[in-house]
């Protein structure tokens, strides 16, 4: 009886062995080509992931999953006809963009039946380079007041690439929160839009940071 119970267990461990791993299904943020698990409010990067992806990307998201803006949309878009494909790119101006859907994917918005796929473009490079004050990306969409003002203690600003890089995902998923509400571009002068990146921007621990060039 005893011997029988170990040969079942020795089978049912081989079996458990060879058994391929279930993949996880492909929504919600995608990176490197894989979903990207939650716990706890906290991505769980997989190897391929940890291999491919820069630091600064993986810990700027991150940083911005631990605001309630990042986890309300983290938790928002995890769902079965949402895909989110993020790619880095360094050869992309700026710290990130999110480019308008096709516009069959803008009116299917409201439709739970029909895929909506968007593209997240993040550069971590740019987020390496940056200065600690001035632009974030200059000409591009992120600025916040002249040093002077930082100087004087009046805001809290982004000083390591992984900063940038949460403030990066929070710009552009703010972008793609509008896209996923049929809302087309532009969105920059939208007063509903400048209010919630004014409290991301806030829960981030940077107040007076601006996103706010079309
Ligand atoms: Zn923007």
């Amino acid at each position: 009886m005893k011997l029988a119970l170990l040969m079942l267990l020795a089978m049912m461990s081989g079996a458990r062995a060879t058994s391929p791993a279930p993949r996880p299904p492909m929504k919600g943020l995608i990176l490197a080509g894989e979903p990207i698990l939650f716990v706890n409010g906290a991505p769980q990067f997989s190897r391929e992931q940890l291999r491919r992806v820069s630091a600064a990307t993986r810990e700027g998201l991150a940083k911005w999953a631990q605001t309630d803006h990042g986890r309300h949309l983290i938790a928002r878009f995890n769902r079965d006809d949402y895909q989110i494909f993020v790619v880095e790119d360094g050869d992309e101006r700026a710290l990130g963009r999110a480019p308008q859907p096709a516009i069959g994917t803008m009116v299917s918005s409201g439709d739970r039946s029909k895929l909506k796929i968007y593209r997240l473009v993040l550069n971590p490079a740019s987020a390496e380079v940056s200065g600690a004050t001035g632009e974030i990306a200059r000409g591009n969409v992120f600025s916040w007041p002249p040093t002077g003002e930082i100087a004087r203690g009046s805001t809290g600003e982004p000083r390591t690439a992984a900063d940038r890089m949460a403030v990066a995902w929070a710009a552009e998923m703010l972008h793609i929160d509008l896209y996923s509400r049929g809302i087309v571009l532009p969105h920059h002068g939208r007063a509903d839009f400048q209010r919630a990146w004014r409290d991301v921007a806030t829960q981030l621990g940077f107040p007076n940071l601006e996103h706010d060039h079309e």
